[in-house]
């Protein structure tokens, strides 16, 4: 339940009871070699803390407040505060002839992170940059549904109170700004851009899937005089780690799309050593690929990637940092193409050209994940 270091206990001591450090961490090397040994140093500081009266509850702790990784579906009336990791847009409707306006934030904890949706007078909070990211939020009386996409959302109702930065809060986890992937189309996406694209596999490069690393750091390990080196730690007896080449396609241009480790695991649906061995049963380097290219031609995919430049050919790929397979598609191009607009809007590139109608012109006999299956999965993952 607690986890501060020995460092921030023996300063929350100091502040409390104003003696020097120097005493506590005597203090706490004496509890330690009282209990022979056989409490940590951070056991034996949560003890000093206990026995000087000095409580390590935290504020939030005592007052109710949650934390993302304790939220469930139907819980009324909770509390939280958040760090707001990513504006997620704001959006406009009509409901019983009265138009309303709705609008997401991703918000994140040292547990996790979710969705909240806003409603009506708040949205302006985002439409003004009044609330942006790397804001903390306090979040109070407000409810949590579960969305099938992407899983537990904090709804704020009318009675809901949203105060920005307040100084009680506890520390949160910086926001990841880089993490901000704009929806694209492939035909508009440059060099070094974090960006969301939504297509189709088509093509699965014929590649050995696998290569190997070491155990311990899981750096990439070099062949020396037929045994495997790991620069750091020698010679080693490998693990695997998986790579996946393809192309997608999203009816504006095709890109060549990589996927390493857990992305690739995911597709491919077994680990690395599982390929290795396969492919060594099968006595071919390419069985796994052989194996799963018909499945994954024609599957629609949205993967969150870096646009890097390929030193060799000389042009622009994707390296996936998370993916989304099995989803619905239509609900997923309605967003898709709503984010596009505003990212157009925002972008003042001229698109005139494009239209919306080209994606997935290409893809209109394999849309079997379509109807099959609405699993979402998300990854956060970085390679
Ligand atoms: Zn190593």
């Amino acid at each position: 339940m607690f986890n501060m270091s020995v460092e921030d206990i023996i300063k929350k001591i100091v502040e409390e009871k104003n003696i020097d450090d120097s005493i506590i961490r005597e203090k706490i090397r004496q509890k330690i070699n009282a209990l022979s040994n056989l409490v940590s140093e951070q056991g034996a500081a949560y003890i000093v803390a206990n026995e000087m009266g000095v409580s390590l509850t935290t504020e939030a702790q005592k007052s109710g407040f949650f934390k993302v990784n304790e939220l469930k579906p139907g819980l009324r009336n909770i509390s939280i505060f958040l760090r707001v990791q990513r504006i997620l847009g704001t959006r406009e409707f009509e409901k019983n002839n009265q138009k309303s306006k709705v609008g997401n934030f991703i918000g994140i904890d040292d547990t996790g992170s979710c969705r909240v949706v806003i409603w009506d007078h708040r949205v302006k909070m985002l439409e003004d940059g009044e609330l942006k990211p790397n804001d903390v939020v306090k979040i109070t009386n407000a409810y949590v549904k579960d969305n099938p996409f992407s899983g537990v959302e904090i709804h704020l109702r009318n009675q809901s109170l949203l105060v920005l930065n307040p100084p009680e809060a506890p520390e949160l986890p910086e926001a990841q700004l880089s993490q901000n992937f704009l929806k694209k189309r492939i035909s508009d996406i440059k060099e070094n851009e974090l960006v969301e694209v939504l297509g189709t596999i088509v093509k699965v490069e014929q590649r050995k899937p696998f290569f190997e690393v070491c155990p311990e750091c899981g750096k990439r390990l070099k062949n020396e005089n037929n045994q495997w080196v790991c620069p750091v730690h020698g010679v080693k007896s490998p693990a695997y780690n998986l790579v996946l080449s393809t192309v997608i396609d999203d009816g504006t241009a095709t890109i060549r799309t990589v996927f390493f480790g857990r992305n690739a695991e995911k597709i491919l649906g077994l680990n690395g050593s599982e390929a290795f061995i396969k492919s060594e049963q099968a006595g071919d380097d390419v069985f796994i690929i052989k194996n799963k290219e018909h499945e994954l031609l024609g599957s629609q995919i949205i993967v969150q990637a870096r646009v890097i430049k390929n030193d060799f050919s000389g042009n622009l790929e994707l390296r996936v940092r998370s993916l989304t397979t099995n989803f619905d598609l239509n609900q997923a191009l309605k967003d898709f193409v709503e984010n596009l607009k505003e990212n157009d809007l925002n972008s003042e590139t001229n698109l005139n050209n494009s239209t919306n109608d080209s994606l997935f012109n290409n893809n209109s006999t394999n849309n079997s994940s379509e109807s099959s299956s609405t699993t979402f999965t998300v990854d956060e993952e970085i390679i």
